[in-house]
C-alpha cells in the first residue's frame, strides 16, 4: 500500500462494473495523496464482474453500444474507447448495436488500468488483492478477512458486491444435472447432450440467455422456459430520447406538499399522461399479456412493434431520472403491493431483448423446440438424475436438465447470501430491507446497521441496495450512485483531513 498525507485507506469489496465507476470516480476527484484504494476481487480480473465476464459471444449488452458507459457524464465512453482500439475497433467498425457483453468486460478492465495510472500520478495507490473477502469486523478500523484467513484494516469500506446467488426455489442444488449458476454459460451448458430435455427456471433475460446459447451449440432437444407467470421480457424498439413532461421530480414535490406521500395510482396516471400524445395503450405496457394471447402469438406482435419507435420504452427509460425519488416516497403499502403484483412485470417491460435475439426466440417457438409455460408449481430429481415439474392443474414433464435462470433475488435468503452478507446480518452491521437488498441512508448509500444507524464509513453500491433504491439494473443507474458516492466521501476527507470527522 502506497503512502498517503492523512494515511487513510479505503477498501472496495467487489471489482465489477460498479467499482470500475466508483474508483474512478474516487480517483479522479481525489486530492492527491489523500488516500488509497484496495479492490478485493474473488473469480476474476477486476473489471468484467458477472454480467460482462469472457463468455459465448451470443450474449450482447441490452443497450446500444453509445448508451452504455461506466461514466455517469459520458454515454458514449465506451463507444469512444472502441472505436479508438486498436485492435477492437477494425472489428465492429460502423456497429452501433447491441455488442458482445465480454467486449464491454473488456472496456470495463482497460478502464480500471487507467484509473491505476491516474491514481499512480496523483499519488493514490489502486491495489488488488484477488480475494474474497467473508468476514468485517468493525473496531477503530474495519478489519476485512479473506477466506484464507488474511486480515486487512480500512477507514471506509464500500461494498460492490454485485449479485447474490440465485435462490433455490425447489431445493436441486446437488444434483449433477441442475446449474445453479448459470454464467458463464458456455462451459455450463456444454456438457449438455444435443438431445436432452432442458428445463430453464424462469422467462426473463437470463432465460432468453440460456435459450439462444443452446441453440448456438446446435442443440435439438426441447427447451421449455418455465415460471409463474410465462411473461418473456419485451422486444427493444429503436431508441427515441425523450423528455418526461409529467412524471417529474416537480411533479413529484407537488403531490408530497399535499398529501406528504405518492401513491401507486400518482405514478399510473403521469405514466398515462406522458404517453397520451403518442396514441400508445397503457395497458399494453401495465397489464400482462400471458392472460389473453398464447407466448408465440405476443412475441410475433412485439416484433411487429417494435419496427416503430416505442416510446413507452423512452419513458421507462428516462424515468431513470427520477425512479429512486419516486420509489422513497412511495406508500409503504404500495410498495407492498407493486412488489407482489407488478414487480416482474415492470421488469419484463424495463428490460426488453434486442430485436436479433427476439427473432430467435420466436424462431426457436416456431419450430416448437422452444416453449415458454407458465404455471409452475413443484420440481424435483427423480433416482435417475433426471427431473420432474408439476404445473397448474397437474400436468406432469420430466426433463434432463435444469437451469436456474430466475436471476439474482432480492430478497436476503439465506442461501442465497455470501459469506460476507451474512457476517455483516450475524454482527448487525447490516439489515435486511423490507423491499430486497440490505437497508442502506437514501443520500449516501451508508449502510444501516441492525439498531438503524447510518454508518458513512461503510457503504454500499448496486444490485444490494435495491431496496432502496429500486431499480438498480441498469448501469447508468449504478455509476450515477457510484460519482455522488465518490463525491461526498473525496469532499469530506479533503475538508477534515480526518477520518474521524466522517463519523
Ligand atoms: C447477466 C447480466 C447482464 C447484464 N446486462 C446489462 C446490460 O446489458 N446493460 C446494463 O445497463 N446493465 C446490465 N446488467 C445490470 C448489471 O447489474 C450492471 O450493469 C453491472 O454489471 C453491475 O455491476 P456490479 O459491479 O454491481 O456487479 P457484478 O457484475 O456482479 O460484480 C460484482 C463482483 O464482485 C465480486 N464479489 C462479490 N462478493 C465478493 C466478495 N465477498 N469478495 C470479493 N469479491 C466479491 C464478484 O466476483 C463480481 O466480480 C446486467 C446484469 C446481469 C446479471
Amino acid at each position: 500500500m502506497g503512502e498517503n498525507r492523512f494515511g487513510v485507506s479505503i477498501g472496495v469489496v467487489g471489482g465489477g462494473a460498479a467499482c470500475v465507476s466508483l474508483v474512478h470516480y474516487l480517483v479522479d476527484k481525489g486530492v492527491p495523496g489523500s488516500f488509497d484504494v484496495t479492490v478485493f476481487e474473488a473469480n476474476r480480473p477486476v473489471g468484467p464482474g458477472l454480467a460482462y465476464q469472457q463468455d459465448t459471444d451470443i450474449l450482447r449488452m441490452n443497450r446500444m453500444a453509445r448508451t452504455m458507459s461506466v461514466l455517469a457524464e459520458d454515454p458514449e465512453h465506451f463507444w469512444k474507447w472502441l472505436s479508438s482500439h486498436p485492435y477492437y475497433a477494425p472489428l465492429y467498425e460502423g456497429t452501433d448495436d447491441y455488442l458482445p457483453r465480454s467486449l464491454f468486460g473488456a472496456y470495463l478492465q482497460d478502464v480500471f488500468e487507467q484509473t491505476r495510472r491516474v491514481g499512480l500520478k496523483k499519488s493514490i495507490s489502486v491495489e488488488v488483492v484477488k480475494k474474497e473477502v467473508i468476514h468485517l469486523y468493525k473496531r477503530d478500523r474495519y478489519r476485512l478477512m479473506t477466506r484464507d484467513g488474511e486480515t486487512h484494516e480500512f477507514d471506509i469500506v464500500i461494498l460492490c458486491i454485485g449479485h447474490p446467488s440465485s435462490i433455490d426455489h425447489f431445493n436441486l442444488r446437488g444434483n449433477d444435472r441442475y446449474v445453479h449458476h448459470p454464467y458463464p454459460l458456455s462451459p455450463a451448458i456444454s456438457v449438455i447432450f444435443r438431445n436432452d430435455r432442458v428445463a430453464v427456471l424462469g422467462s426473463s433475460l437470463t432465460a432468453v440467455d440460456v435459450a439462444i446459447a443452446l441453440q448456438k451449440q446446435g442443440h435439438a432437444g426441447e427447451i421449455h422456459l418455465l415460471s409463474r407467470t410465462g411473461e418473456l421480457p419485451s422486444v427493444r424498439s429503436e431508441f427515441a430520447p425523450c423528455q418526461l413532461r409529467y412524471l417529474t421530480r416537480e411533479a413529484m414535490v407537488g403531490i408530497l406538499q399535499k398529501r406528504g406521500v405518492i401513491r401507486l395510482r400518482d405514478i399510473i396516471r403521469l405514466f398515462r399522461r406522458e404517453l397520451r400524445p403518442y396514441g400508445e395503450d397503457w395497458r399494453d405496457v401495465l397489464f400482462p399479456h400471458s392472460r389473453k394471447r398464447s407466448p408465440v402469438e405476443w412475441l410475433k406482435r412485439e416484433l411487429d412493434a417494435a419496427r416503430n419507435k416505442r416510446r413507452w420504452q423512452s419513458v421507462l427509460a428516462a424515468a431513470n431520472e427520477i425512479i429512486e425519488e419516486f420509489w422513497l416516497y412511495l406508500d409503504e403499502a404500495d410498495k407492498n403491493r407493486f412488489m407482489r403484483d407488478y414487480h416482474r412485470l415492470f421488469m419484463a417491460r424495463r428490460n426488453p431483448m434486442p430485436v436479433r435475439n427476439a427473432v430467435k426466440i420466436h424462431q426457436m417457438m416456431q419450430q416448437r423446440q422452444l416453449t415458454v409455460k407458465g404455471g409452475l408449481k413443484h420440481m424435483d430429481a427423480l433416482s435417475d438424475g433426471t427431473f420432474f415439474a408439476q404445473f397448474d392443474g397437474g400436468e406432469i414433464k420430466r426433463y434432463d436438465w435444469v437451469i436456474n435462470a430466475t436471476g439474482s433475488s432480492r430478497n436476503l435468503e439465506l442461501a442465497s447470501c455470501s459469506g460476507l452478507l451474512l457476517s455483516l446480518l450475524h454482527n448487525g452491521y447490516a439489515r435486511r430491507h423490507a423491499h430486497g437488498g440490505i437497508d442502506v441512508d437514501f443520500q449516501t448509500g451508508a449502510v444501516v446497521d441492525q439498531q438503524g444507524r447510518a454508518d458513512l464509513r461503510l457503504r454500499a453500491v448496486g444490485h444490494i441496495t435495491c431496496g432502496t433504491y429500486y431499480y438498480t439494473g441498469s448501469l447508468e443507474l449504478i455509476a450515477k450512485r457510484a460519482e455522488q458516492m465518490a463525491a461526498e466521501i473525496v469532499d469530506l476527507l479533503a475538508r477534515s483531513g480526518k477520518i474521524a470527522e466522517l463519523v
